[in-house]
């Protein structure tokens, strides 16, 4: 099968890649190994309203499940509720805005192929050629959108382990929810370079989980344990599972930049366009997959579009993500009341990079 673009994942990212390509006069065929687009939902489905303005089209209504009006933090010792700004946002079903994507790559003239798994790819002087489990293409670029266990990384031999982390997340019906217009964050020793959260849903169904980063944390079993923390018991004792959600997300880069030499792009999570610390992706991956759509087909710079767009965003994810190593690596006390602190915003990250040399000075100091 013939295309001038093959999109690899029919994701947030894979299907806005293949709404603008296809606007753009590209022909465009989306591969995705699942059954139906949309399906399995391996999220917990909040959006900031602060991205919302770089998308490139207006985010269907439809589609809210919740409006969130702010975030709740907490650790052991602080709980710091905030409102308004960048803690605003809305969680949305993101099975049908998912159908909604898919409908409008399919009416732009893209063709999406499920049920097709990528199986392998080989670069040629002027074309790729890729096959499924079913087909074999010919593209002259290819979109990597297939997400943080991408299988497009992993036949290029870049898929790096490190790079991603394991989230635990069920939907859970008749939650006393504490705030039903708040997601609530719980940083915890349970999960290290990552937190618990508890995202509402409407009704009285929520979005309940734990990630992490730290390879070497049995997820399970803290899982079972942040349940059992009383702020939260307390809120699923009426509970039931509804959904499993449970899903990788990627955390750190496989490569730098966006693209693999000239004919393949990466976008949304295999390209670590998701904004840290919370890993947020759906929005980036709508956004970036939209640009690299353009990029192809408007023969632009694609990393160059994408930080003309969003660096601002991407160069703060980045830098608080090495910040949150940095604490865990020199284990600075009380950790988790720091991390809360940048996360609600109540201390600026450099005062408190300058407070962690200070005291990594002076560990050195009388060490000596
Ligand atoms: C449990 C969990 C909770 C999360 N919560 C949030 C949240 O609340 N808010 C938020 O913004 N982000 C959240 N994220 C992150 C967010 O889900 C991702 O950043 C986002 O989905 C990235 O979109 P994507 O299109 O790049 O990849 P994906 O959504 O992963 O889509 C990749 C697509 O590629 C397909 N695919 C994979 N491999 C192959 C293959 N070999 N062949 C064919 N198709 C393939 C998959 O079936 C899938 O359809 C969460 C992640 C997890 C795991």
């Amino acid at each position: 099968m013939k295309a001038e673009v093959l999109v690899v994942g029919a994701g947030p990212a894979g299907l806005s890649a293949a709404i603008s390509a296809a606007k753009g006069g590209k022909k465009v065929v989306i591969i995705d190994k699942k059954e139906e687009i949309g399906k399995p939902v391996q999220c917990a489905e909040g959006i900031g309203s602060y991205l919302l303005e770089y998308l490139p089209f207006e985010f269907p209504k439809e589609f809210i499940e919740a409006k969130i009006s702010g975030m709740y933090f907490w650790t052991e010792e602080k709980e710091i509720k905030k409102v308004g700004s960048i803690y605003e946002g809305y969680t949305i079903n993101r099975e049908k805005f998912e159908k909604w994507l898919a409908k409008k790559a399919e009416n732009y003239g893209a063709k999406i192929l499920l049920k097709n798994e990528f199986n392998g790819l080989e670069e040629g002087d002027d074309y790729i050629e890729a096959w499924s489990d079913k087909e074999n293409f010919r593209a002259e670029k290819l979109i990597a959108a297939d997400g943080a266990e991408s299988g497009v990384l992993k036949s290029l031999r870049l898929f790096k382990e490190e790079c991603i982390a394991k989230v635990i997340n069920f939907e859970m019906k008749n939650v006393d929810l504490r705030f039903k217009d708040m997601e609530q964050v719980f940083i915890t020793e349970l999960a290290p370079l990552g937190y618990g959260f508890i995202f509402p849903l409407s009704g009285r169904r929520a979005n309940i989980g734990l990630g992490t980063a730290d390879r070497n944390i049995d997820l399970e079993k803290n899982f079972e344990e942040f349940l059992e923390i009383p702020v939260i018991k307390k809120q699923i004792k009426n509970a039931e599972i509804v959904k499993d959600k449970s899903g990788s997300v990627t955390i750190d880069y496989h490569v730098n930049g966006f693209t693999v030499g000239d004919k393949i792009l990466l976008a949304g999570d295999c390209a670590n366009q998701n904004l840290k610390p919370f890993a947020e992706g759906i929005l980036p991956a709508v956004i970036c997959g939209y640009i690299a759509g353009d990029a192809i087909s408007m023969n632009k710079d694609y990393k160059k579009l994408v930080y003309e767009h969003m660096g601002d965003l991407i160069r703060y994810s980045d830098k608080i993500n090495l910040f949150v190593k940095k604490v865990y690596e020199l284990g600075v006390e009380s950790r988790n009341n720091v991390i809360l602190e940048i996360l609600s915003n109540i201390a600026s990250l450099d005062d408190i990079l300058l407070n962690i040399l200070i005291e990594e000075t002076d560990i050195l100091e009388s060490e000596k």
